[in-house]
């Protein structure tokens, strides 16, 4: 066979494959059964001595992964905040793919360096952040707010008259960093990464919904000297809620702080008008970040990091060299806004799934799964022997029963039906079924399903003398 040829039927067969995936009939077990064993045995087929043909590796890859897979494309998935790949998306993926670019400078690939620089844009408008904002594509919100964290570490030394870049973190003033008691676990990962320790950490007070008590942050800023970040959260994982930006971040500015906003989904509130007060002020902060491959539906992996100061974001982020080369009149290079050098060209996908869904689909989408969330409020407060313990502001519902254990198993039952996708998590010290609405398709019709799903796995996992 040709290379073309190879390639050619390489790919149909991918497509195949793709195709029977996203097919809306009857799926393969939503909930996955089998075992990390058994995928060993399915995967370790041997290296072979030499290569197989094409489309049977791709044959091969489909029967080992499928029984493994997860169905977050599907609509009923609710386990976790996470996107469900736009198809648009998923094909521009597929072109990346085969132009096989390189993205880290302007010279290496132009037309993904201009998608980028486009695209970010496009992103700024659709959730009315500073327009002049820097904007770094990335793997992820992880990712993004570690870029956004290291700017903010680098310009307030620069406030506090310490250069970073020159003098380096060793010998640097000591930078307190304030956050929720409920931030992101990966925040912290970041600022593991950026050489903060527990010890640097100043946790604020929440509230029952998660939210950072603007009045601690006052009081806990005024305790200590020095350089300071602030750390702010659009969308609480559990219950969806938004920190008061408006109250928060007026109080910083005495201080000369950084105020950095992890809004890894709910910050997409920002593009519906009725929404985007949830966010009121959010706009005031230094940085904000936010996923692509959450309620963009943008395939994995993709983030964004948006920056008020450009030139933070370049002192933390910079790569030069003689080869990497830049003339006046060429594009940016992607590869000064974020860590890496050699990279995918991620914009290209974005670039498409933001014209496949236009400003009033992505609008849209997301109201529909805030309305989603209210009505099954509605539906399971007709309805005793449960709790929602948030506030349904958003796209989240946590879901407790009168024990953990009863919770625990109504989550187990709903999974064995293989209808819904959920999953259990930690909130308040309690087992909660946390409902995460944030797949594309997921409209009312479905949470009529998973609210008699879950109200059935109830009666059924009640002791009889109860029931
Ligand atoms: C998902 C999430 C993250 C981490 O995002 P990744 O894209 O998985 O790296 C951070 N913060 C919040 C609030 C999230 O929901």
């Amino acid at each position: 066979m040709t290379d073309q040829s190879e390639f050619r039927a390489a790919l149909e067969s991918a497509v195949e494959h793709a195709l029977a995936w996203r097919d809306d009939g009857p799926k393969t077990p939503i909930v996955p059964s089998v075992t990390a064993d058994d995928l060993r045995l399915a995967f370790d087929i041997g290296l072979p001595a030499r290569g197989r043909d094409g489309v049977e590796v791709i044959n091969a890859l489909a029967d080992a992964a499928l029984p493994g897979l997860v169905a977050n494309t599907h609509p009923n998935f609710y386990a976790w905040v996470q996107g469900g790949s736009h198809p648009i998306g998923v094909a521009a993926d597929l072109l990346t793919s085969s132009w096989g670019q390189n993205a880290g400078i302007y010279q290496c690939t132009p037309a993904s360096a201009i998608a980028e620089e486009v695209a970010g844009k496009w992103l700024l408008d659709l959730l009315s952040l500073p327009k002049d904002s820097s904007v770094a594509f990335t793997t992820g919100a992880t990712m993004a707010s570690f870029i956004c964290l290291a700017a903010a570490r680098s310009e307030v030394l620069h406030r506090a008259g310490y250069d970073l870049e020159q003098e380096g973190l060793m010998g640097a003033p000591r930078i307190h960093v304030f956050l929720g008691r409920e931030a992101h676990t990966t925040i912290h990962s970041d600022l593991r990464y950026l050489g903060f320790g527990k010890q640097d950490l100043i946790e604020i007070d929440v509230d029952d919904q998660g939210r950072m008590d603007a009045a601690d942050l006052k009081t806990k800023m005024e305790s200590v000297e020095g350089p300071k970040i602030v750390i702010t959260q659009a969308g609480h994982i559990n219950s969806g809620a938004f920190d008061p930006f408006a109250d928060i971040i007026p109080i910083t500015r005495a201080h000369k702080a950084w105020v950095h906003v992890d809004g890894a989904f709910g910050l997409w509130a920002r593009a519906v008008p009725e929404l985007a007060p949830l966010a009121f002020g959010v706009d005031g902060a230094d940085s904000w970040t936010t996923d692509g491959h959450k309620w963009l539906q943008v395939p994995y992996d993709s983030g964004f990091a948006f920056i008020r100061d450009e030139q933070a974001h370049l002192r933390a982020m910079d790569v030069t060299a003689s080869y990497l080369v830049k003339s006046e009149s060429d594009g940016r290079n992607p590869s000064s806004y974020v860590p890496e050098l050699s990279r995918r060209a991620r914009g290209f996908a974005v670039w498409a799934v933001l014209q496949a869904l236009g400003r009033e689909g992505v609008s849209e989408m997301v109201a529909r799964h805030c309305a989603c969330a209210k009505h099954l409020q509605k539906r399971l407060a007709e309805f005793d022997g449960l709790t929602i313990l948030n506030d349904v502001v958003l796209n989240q519902v946590a879901i407790a029963f009168e024990s953990d254990d009863t919770t625990q198993r109504v989550i187990d039952h709903i999974r064995t039906e293989n209808q819904n996708f959920v999953l259990g998590a930690m909130w308040k010290e309690r087992v909660i079924l946390r409902i995460s609405i944030i797949a594309r398709q997921t409209s009312l019709p479905d949470i009529d399903v998973l609210a008699d799903s879950i109200v059935s796995a109830y009666r059924n996992v009640k002791p009889a003398s109860v029931r």
